[in-house]
């Protein structure tokens, strides 16, 4: 009976997975489960290549992780839960506590929980679901990798905000940067592929249905578009990214609403759904932009826009750029989106190969381009992998 690792990764109405083989690190099986709390959940299970998609109504993230587990017992993938001998949970927020990966206890627990005010929409769900797996497998060790911890060598010019001094020092008021296992997974990987020389300078694109740019030098983040939450920063699917910060009371005043009808109008109802009042997601507002639709042309040119931006401004952070690297749903596979964010960027010596763009190819740059561009598939899963097994102490 071989030991097996879980990782999981999971949002405030998904939650994916990845089961592996310890010694070998092999995947075994993965997945993804959808609008866990509404009506038409759905559970995708792959093992071998072959997908399943089952809809099945789950209240929660434990009834989201129970599925999954009996998902890998019905499927033979395990014969027995004791097989899965640690868990390993991507947190959102670790504040200024956690710089590295640890082992979950009560202290952590009660970490995770306090930070919930930083993160109120997904520290309480990574919460529930490391107490569900300790209900459903009490017996595996779990390990916490944290969002925030790949950005914590980001200096303090770049961290603070010009805020009155006490409410950093006595409120832990600062950018943070979030998606860090996904720029850590790409800065990795950039680096095994291209060697260290090529990727000394940095801009990693993680456009999914949340979005960040991050500045990388020598492999370490130095900057991060996400802020004090991963509210700020690009305009996302559903998310506004940076406003002007005086926006906020005036609405709440104009319109008498609270701070929470706020937050949700900023989280949920901006972005590009918002600009569009179509959909968040980029095939959508590209079709409908080709068939006239101005409002989604409007959204995408924004969207485009705030990416051109944060790349103009992360090339100071480190003095000139040698790699631009995509990634996430977006970054992945819209050859449009990224041949329209680097039209702007000839400036800086970047050309792209149209073809290869267009193929989603891993290098897209052109021979005589100063800039290297590549696509690289981002793989949270395996970060949090990792450091199951650095956390542990298992070779
Ligand atoms: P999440 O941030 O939820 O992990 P993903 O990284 O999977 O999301 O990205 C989801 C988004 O990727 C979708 O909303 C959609 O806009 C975009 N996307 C996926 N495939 C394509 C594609 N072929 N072309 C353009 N956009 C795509």
């Amino acid at each position: 009976m071989s030991q097996k690792i879980l990782a999981i990764n999971s949002g405030s109405s998904s939650l994916k997975f990845k089961l592996y083989e310890l010694s070998e690190q092999t995947v075994l099986a993965s997945g993804h489960v959808d609008r866990i709390g509404q009506r038409n959940s759905t559970f995708t299970f792959e093992i071998h290549g072959q997908k399943t998609i089952q809809a099945e109504k789950m209240d929660d993230h434990l009834a989201a992780i129970q599925a999954v587990v009996n998902g890998l017992l019905t499927s033979h993938v395990i014969e027995h839960k004791s097989e899965i001998i640690a868990v390993g949970h991507r947190i959102s927020h670790g504040g200024r506590f956690y710089t590295h990966p640890v082992k979950v206890d009560a202290a952590v627990k009660a970490k995770i929980k306090e930070l919930s005010v930083l993160s109120p929409l997904h520290n309480p769900v990574n919460l529930a679901g490391i107490e569900a797996f300790e209900k459903i497998l009490p017996e595996a060790a779990e390990v916490a990798t944290f969002d925030t911890s790949f950005h914590y060598t980001i200096p303090p010019k770049a961290y603070m905000y010009g805020l009155p001094y006490n409410y950093f020092k006595d409120h832990d008021i600062r950018r943070y940067g979030f998606h860090g296992p996904s720029h850590e997974y790409i800065v990795l990987k950039a680096r095994e592929l291209f060697g260290t020389q090529q990727t000394r300078r940095m801009i990693t694109c993680h456009l999914g249905n949340g979005a960040s740019l991050c500045a990388a030098l020598d492999g370490k983040s130095v900057n991060s578009s996400m802020g004090f939450t991963p509210l700020a920063g690009l305009l996302m699917g559903t998310r506004s990214g940076d406003i002007d910060p005086e926006i906020i009371p005036f609405i709440e005043e104009r319109f008498h609403m609270s701070s929470e009808d706020v937050r949700k109008m900023l989280n949920q109802d901006s972005g590009l759904l918002g600009l569009s009042g179509l959909s968040n997601d980029v095939r959508d507002l590209n079709q409908a932009a080709k068939a006239g639709n101005q409002r989604a042309q409007l959204a995408l040119d924004v969207y485009v826009h705030q990416i051109q931006q944060y790349i103009g401004a992360y090339t100071t952070d480190l003095n000139g750029l040698d790699m631009l690297v995509f990634t996430a749903g977006v970054g992945e596979h819209s050859a449009m989106i990224r041949q329209a964010v680097c039209a702007q960027l000839t400036f800086l010596g970047v050309k792209l190969d149209d073809e290869k763009n267009r193929a989603d190819a891993l290098r897209i740059d052109a021979p005589n381009s100063r800039v290297k561009v590549a696509v690289i598939p981002t793989d949270e899963e395996a970060i949090i992998a990792r450091d199951i097994k650095q956390v542990l102490g298992i070779k």
